[in-house]
């Protein structure tokens, strides 16, 4: 056994605090989490449950549909039975994010169930695992001769990069270092094949993870090793442009995915090195994670350059190439970033692991510079894009997440180009990345809350309040602070701040976010006292709590409902509206609405007026899907032509909008809350008079 990580004892996580939730709406999502979600997904994984897999919409289906196999996989790598692996060659992480969103559920309740699941997991991980610490089922099943043998297309690092990300969970979480035993053989595994020495491999995995994964097991270890070894595979990758295609070469056997070659060397971030890119180009989960990689190894070494890399692809990403709800990923083709501005609503990809993937790139971003964009990404995410891929229920999810889905153009005599949009969120997926990713970022929202800054002798100088997620929390120094609010839906928080005497005097950091910085701005009163609340640059309003004191502060944020525009630059939006309130993007349904919802039209220059005589009615229906607040508001309906009419005719003089439009009412529901209601369409972005 590897004890290294007991000589690290002290590691900079060890300053993150104790948060106790307490948000409404983030409890019932954990809890569907813990009593649903979990136990569901270890049936699949299990096949003890027969469920209907939607097709791969990456287009991979030859990998087959009929189970998922996973735990079986591992049992048979472990010699407790024969058979044949089944499945992508990643399908292990399916089983290790499972884990680390159970590690993260645990933090929160007791759970002697999931508790035992977890055990009997790592306990066969355990048994799986080469005795050099080497992991990855498929490989050790299918084809042992070849370890990293074909690294484009094998995802072994990133698979062993998962279970590390777990055993950091559980070692986090729960205090048992099972988990972080075998994680720390296999991240030395990893470390003796990989390095700039001579007999080492000088490349990278095609999909980054590992980078992020060996960052995690560094702070928690404390081993140089580790984050030395992230730092070079960050550095390798597109060093050399022919690694993969010399690889391929020289193992001379069938690919492991075929067709993944085909993809340009962007689609890997391997086109050119890292310092060097400008662009978040190629597919965007893989671009997510090489990001929050790149900011923690920059965070952790004090790589300046590194941070600057990171800092030029978020602008990139978040000025120019992210949907109004967070999700990214222009096109199905590589599961892509396309150009700057292109932001189809109906085509579009939106992968929920991309969106999990920016929340963790924005979370890593915060730890390294903290500032409120951060926490506005995270926000966005949470509330829309990744919520978005996960039903209700618990047990449906989305792979793709359209702004704009209609059932007929998805259909399989639909239009090619949108089936992979479903308008039905799946029971699973033959590549089912997606459902245990939405898990473990639910199941760990308490830790996008607070960021702390330390002084050089460890003392707390700053807590910066990210997110309006009510809870209660400790911190090392004494420190606690109690949050409350019923957010989202109510834009009015609380917080108690109290610093013991023994402690120095701390700087409260509340984020507003960039939704209620125009026009009235927050409403910020510390013990009583209304404060200027223009935020500082860094995007927070800073509150000083002396040692000995406690502190009442009452924030009001800026819930009214908004129309958006886009940027003209985006020609998919020109001329539309989209509506928001507070962090949730709103968009209808054809279950509250006349069709086609294309022919809804929103009036711009009658919004002040209809606000004003309080035509937009907004509330809160606790039945409705699960408790959310409606939106209805009056708008205009084009006239439906007759299929009678020509397709073509030239335009009518008669501009009278009487006899064009008809005055109507448009319905609103929060975009994470759609397909819960069978299948019909939907629509974010409506035509305006502007
Ligand atoms: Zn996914």
């Amino acid at each position: 056994m590897n004890t290294t990580f007991m000589k690290h004892a002290t590691t900079p996580s060890s300053h993150q605090p104790t948060v106790r939730l307490k948000s409404t709406f983030w409890k019932h999502y954990q809890e569907l989490i813990a009593q649903e979600v979990l136990p569901y997904q270890w049936a699949v994984m299990s096949d003890e449950t027969g469920v209907s897999m939607a097709d791969d919409p990456g287009g991979n289906n030859e990998f087959g549909r009929e189970k998922s196999h996973v735990l079986a996989n591992l049992r048979i790598a472990a010699g407790l039975e024969t058979g044949e692996h089944y499945g992508f060659p990643f399908q292990d992480t399916d089983l290790y994010k499972w884990i680390e969103a159970a590690a993260y559920i645990m933090r929160q309740r007791e759970e002697p169930q999931l508790r035992r699941l977890v055990d009997s997991a790592i306990d066969l991980i355990a048994k799986a695992q080469c005795s050099d610490g080497y992991l990855d089922s498929f490989i050790q099943i299918t084809a042992p001769t070849r370890r990293f043998a074909r690294l484009r297309e094998s995802h072994e690092l990133y698979t062993m990069g998962h279970f590390i990300e777990a055993a950091v969970a559980c070692h986090e979480s729960t205090g048992y270092d099972k988990a972080l035993n075998v994680a720390i053989r296999m991240a030395d595994c990893i470390d003796r094949a990989f390095g700039p020495e001579d007999g080492k491999i000088h490349g990278s995995d095609g999909h980054p993870e590992i980078e992020l994964a060996l960052s995690r097991l560094y702070e928690v270890t404390g081993e140089q090793r580790y984050i030395d070894l992230a730092r070079y595979l960050l550095d390798v990758r597109g060093q050399d442009p022919d690694f993969y295609d010399r690889q391929d070469k020289a193992d001379g056997s069938k690919p492991f995915i075929p067709g993944m070659s085909q993809f340009p060397k962007s689609y890997y971030q391997a086109a050119e090195p890292i310092r060097e890119q400008k662009h978040a180009d190629g597919h965007a989960v893989r671009v997510g994670y090489l990001c929050t990689g790149l900011a923690n190894v920059a965070r952790l070494t004090g790589d300046a350059e590194l941070a600057d890399v990171a800092r030029r692809l978020w602008d990139d990403i978040i000025r120019k190439r992210m949907y109004i709800t967070g999700n990214v990923g222009s096109t199905r083709v590589g599961e892509s970033f396309t150009y700057d501005y292109d932001l189809p609503n109906e085509t579009m990809y939106g992968e929920s692991c991309a969106s999990v993937s920016m929340a963790f790139f924005a979370r890593s971003m915060m730890n390294l510079q903290p500032a409120g964009l951060y926490g506005d990404i995270v926000e966005k995410e949470l509330f829309n894009g990744a919520l978005a891929g996960m039903s209700l229920d618990g047990k449906h999810f989305f792979y793709v997440n359209p702004l704009e889905a209609d059932p007929q153009a998805s259909a399989i005599d639909g239009n090619p180009d949108r089936h992979h949009v479903l308008c039905q969120r799946a029971d699973w997926f033959g590549c089912a990345c997606c459902p245990s990713n939405i898990a473990r970022l639910i199941a760990s929202v308490e830790d996008y809350i607070y960021t702390t800054k330390l002084s050089h002798n460890g003392d707390i100088l700053t807590i910066y309040s990210s997110q309006f997620i009510a809870n209660s929390a400790s911190f090392e120094d004494g420190i606690a602070v109690d949050q409350r609010s019923d957010f989202p839906w109510n834009g009015h928080i609380e917080y108690s701040i109290s610093v013991p005497a023994a402690a120095t005097s701390v700087d409260f950091a509340i984020r507003i976010p960039q939704w209620s910085q125009s026009e009235a701005s927050a409403v910020v009163s510390v013990d009583g006292s209304v404060i200027d609340a223009t935020p500082g640059i860094d995007g927070f309003v800073h509150v000083s709590v002396a040692s000995g004191a406690t502190v009442h502060i009452e924030c009001d944020v800026d819930m009214r409902v908004k129309l958006m525009e886009a940027s003209t630059r985006v020609r998919h939006d020109i001329g539309k509206v989209a509506v928001m309130r507070g962090p949730i993007v709103f968009c209808a349904e054809e279950a509250d609405n006349q069709g086609p919802l294309w022919l809804h039209r929103i009036s711009v220059d009658s919004w002040a007026k209809m606000l004003e005589t309080n035509k937009v009615d907004e509330h809160y229906d606790e039945d409705l899907l699960d408790g959310v607040e409606v939106i209805s508001m009056p708008d205009q309906m084009r006239t439906l032509s007759s299929t009678e009419d020509d397709l073509y005719q030239p335009v009518s003089n008669d501009t009278d909008s009487e006899t064009s439009f008809a005055d109507s009412r448009l319905t609103l529901i929060p975009y994470y809350s759609w397909a819960n209601r069978g299948r019909g369409r939907m629509q974010v972005w409506f035509d305006s008079n502007r």
